[in-house]
């Protein structure tokens, strides 16, 4: 060790809340929201001002959707290691659950579903979990409504956290510890960042052709992160503690 404390980073990704029951882009079946909708018209920010009731009706679906479900088990571990090691809480998912597990800081690296954003002067408001109302919903700053964009990073639009998950996930040492969980490392290769990482790497993930390769990690963990939060906790204690 060095003088420095122990720093421990989570990436988590769809597969954290989709055990509270939150369908995912990529695992969603005929019944979800994403086998109603084309992602490349409701998620794409080339065309979604042409498509502008359509992206609305489908953020305020999954809006109402985030506010039946709840955090799980594996969402209030992490929060844990928030409260015990300081853990830096770097996510994919646009969800606010752990937020509502008590979360103090979360970097939502593509954005957030309760807010809106406007495109035309920036502006960023919470929302809540209802729908959006062309009526009542324009920007409370410029009073446009065509700008009012639901605050999610769609496909072929800039991340503007990536900067700052790069320097959190680029700084660590080999004192450090970095967790995945639930992620198929798709969007951001999460088993590249594991296998160039000189700290410790833990992956907690289901066993499927979609995740990282466990030879990327130094630990791995397969099953579905909220049952399988018991030892996922045993592993980074042991880690932090060392
Ligand atoms: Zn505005």
């Amino acid at each position: 060790m060095t003088g420095q404390p122990r720093r421990l980073v989570v990436f988590s990704g769809s597969g954290i809340s989709a055990d509270s029951g939150l369908d995912t882009f990529r695992t969603s079946g005929g019944e979800s929201l994403w086998a109603q909708y084309d992602p490349e018209i409701v998620c794409n920010y080339d065309c979604w001002e042409e498509n502008f009731a359509l992206v609305h009706d489908f953020y305020s679906r999954r809006r109402e959707e985030l506010g039946t479900v709840v955090p799980n088990k594996a969402h209030r571990l992490v929060v844990d290691w928030e409260k015990r090691y300081s853990a830096e809480l770097i996510t994919q998912n646009v969800d606010d659950l752990f937020e509502r597990a008590g979360a103090r800081y979360v970097m939502h690296v593509h954005g957030f579903l309760s807010a809106m954003r406007c495109v035309s002067c920036g502006a960023q408001w919470l929302f809540g979990y209802r729908r959006f109302s062309p009526a009542t919903d324009c920007c409370p700053r410029c009073g446009r409504l065509e700008s009012v964009k639901p605050n999610v990073v769609f496909f072929n639009e800039p991340a503007p956290r990536y900067a700052e998950m790069w320097r959190s996930l680029g700084s660590l040492t080999r004192d450090d510890v970095l967790v995945a969980i639930g992620t198929a490392g798709l969007v951001l290769p999460i088993g590249e960042i594991a296998r160039n990482c000189p700290a410790t790497t833990v992956l907690s993930n289901l066993e499927s052709a979609e995740s990282p390769r466990d030879e990327d990690f130094d630990r791995v963990l397969h099953g579905r992160a909220a049952e399988i939060a018991p030892h996922l906790d045993a592993l980074v204690s042991e880690l932090m503690e060392r």
